[in-house]
């Protein structure tokens, strides 16, 4: 029987129809349902540290079963004609907009983020539905004549069979969406695990794709607290061909050696510690607004984040005052409030973890310009923060903050500067500010990262490969790439 979520919903928010839209249960085979054990996990408002529901706590034979649903649907979805497969994706896509409010409310209300930062994510988020449902019609093979003149080689991409999606926290729609939409488009049938902190907006989106006409098997939703044993027995079902997975490069790693065992094909987003370089030459004003989306946006929980800032000394002491000026400007609060710019954290966890690395490198010299105080109260806040002079080996440079907080350090030549945005084991993302465009270009050939940012604090757009280098991940999502992530290439040997 399908159950619609009890949520404790903050006032006001029962007009944007969330309670209607949000399932708390299992989606597998097309049958929302309890967890096999009967357990399950509560779900937190992040703004005010109030259990907001809970939903089923899937259990190993969940997960099987999902994959057996999804390795059922397979063959009849992969035959279904590509135009309608895209037909299905454009309507999730209309849907989506149709309730973009209630999507936003709804991801501000798990992941804490403020309303504008929410609202672009829905439209980020259904643009990938959009997007592949344009590509499902355009995966075209090659033909060609070996050099020999003896064979002709025809290849095909067909789709790589039932896939295994996990998503993070950080953007609960945008994060799925970049991955069902191209697996569908594909023609691959999938089951999705979502970050058990931000499950509601995953099971409304899956149940908007039953509306569009996603046939029953073809997406199914596992939530559990036990994600370890749960994805493992998952990967070792030999139905499962595929793993996309999205997170920290910690977990990625281990998930990488599950994988290994049925050498299952892997798509990795993973962590980020991208650098902002601002050369003298920059115009300062555009510099900032830049810096603001690079670090500021989801209140620098993205893994796209600026993490380090490295500015030439002669505009360096008017960006970091500049810098410390709006950021100790921006009005924090619950992430669904009037006005707010900048939310909470996901869990104290994360504001202790931040706050210890401020600490840290306060007591070995840094200074801090705005913030650096832990907040206290109900929600997980921690206030804008920028801070300079703190130590290159301080785990604030060194690691992801996933946070707000600026660490902003001078350097004197280009070489120095590239050399200090490479010394990093991610390559996700670099962003560099000069006015002269011959040096950006310079630059940016000369970044280790898969994605560069020239005078932009924003690179993210379905329409482009997203994805890093190093320890940053494997593959890319977005564009036409992403769909070939879902397909294999099948060469056939001709004659005639
Ligand atoms: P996480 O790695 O802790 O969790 C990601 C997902 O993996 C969640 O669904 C979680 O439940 C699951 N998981 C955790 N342990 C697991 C295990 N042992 N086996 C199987 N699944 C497991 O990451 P997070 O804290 O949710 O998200 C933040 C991280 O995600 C950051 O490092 C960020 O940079 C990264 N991220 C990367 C991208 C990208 O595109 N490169 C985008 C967003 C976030």
């Amino acid at each position: 029987m399908s159950e619609f979520a009890m949520l404790s919903l903050p006032e006001g928010m029962e007009k944007f129809g969330i309670s209607e839209a949000v399932r708390t249960d299992l989606l597998i085979g097309g049958v929302w349902r309890g967890g096999s054990a009967g357990k399950r996990v509560e779900v937190f408002d992040p703004s005010t540290g109030k259990v907001l529901t809970s939903i089923a706590d899937g259990t190993i034979e969940d997960g099987i079963a999902a994959v057996e649903a999804a390795a059922a649907a397979a063959k009849s979805w992969a035959a279904t004609a590509p135009r309608q497969r895209g037909e299905i994706l454009r309507k999730c896509w209309e849907l989506m907009m149709s309730r973009a409010e209630m999507f936003a409310q709804l991801i501000s209300l798990e992941n804490g983020k403020a309303l504008p930062d929410a609202r672009g994510e829905v439209a980020y988020a259904a643009e990938f539905f959009r997007w592949f449902s344009e590509e499902a019609v355009r995966i075209n093979g090659d033909f060609s004549i070996a050099p020999s003149g003896n064979n002709r080689i025809m290849v095909q991409y067909q789709p790589i069979g039932v896939s295994v999606l996990i998503t993070p926290w950080n953007f609960p729609a945008a994060m799925a969406t970049r991955k069902m939409a191209p697996a569908l488009a594909a023609g691959c049938t999938v089951v999705l695990k979502p970050a058990t902190e931000t499950p509601l907006t995953a099971f409304a989106m899956a149940a908007l794709m039953e509306e569009a006409g996603v046939p029953k098997g073809v997406v199914n939703v596992v939530t559990t607290s036990n994600s370890g044993p749960v994805v493992s027995a998952m990967l070792h079902h030999p139905e499962v061909r595929k793993l996309s997975f999205t997170g920290s490069t910690q977990v990625g790693r281990v998930l990488l050696r599950e994988a290994a065992d049925q050498v299952i094909n892997c798509s990795m987003e993973l962590g980020g510690n991208a650098p902002f370089v601002v050369f003298d030459d920059a115009d300062l004003n555009k510099a900032l607004d830049g810096a603001m989306i690079a670090k500021m946006r989801n209140g620098g929980e993205a893994c796209t984040a600026a993490n380090r800032f490295y500015v030439q000394s002669g505009i360096a002491e008017r960006f970091a005052s500049g810098l410390a000026q709006r950021m100790g400007a921006m009005k924090q609060g619950a992430g669904y409030g009037a006005g707010v710019a900048v939310g909470p954290l996901i869990n104290q966890k994360a504001v202790d973890r931040i706050h210890g690395w401020v600490q840290d490198a306060v007591a070995r010299g840094a200074s801090v310009l705005t913030g650096g105080t832990a907040g206290g109260g109900d929600g997980y806040y921690y206030p804008p923060t920028v801070i300079t002079k703190v130590p290159a080996d301080s785990a604030l440079v060194r690691d992801e903050i996933f946070g707000p907080v600026a660490p902003v350090t001078i350097f004197e030549t280009l070489d120095e500067a590239v050399a200090l945005a490479n010394d990093s084991e991610y390559g996700l993302i670099a962003y560099v500010y000069t006015e002269d465009l011959r040096k950006g270009m310079q630059v940016a050939d000369r970044f280790e990262a898969g994605m560069v940012g020239l005078n932009r604090g924003i690179v993210s757009d379905p329409a482009a490969p997203f994805g890093g280098v190093k320890q940053s991940g494997l593959g890319r999502e977005g564009a036409h790439h992403g769909i070939l992530e879902f397909c294999e290439a099948k060469y056939t040997a001709v004659s005639w």
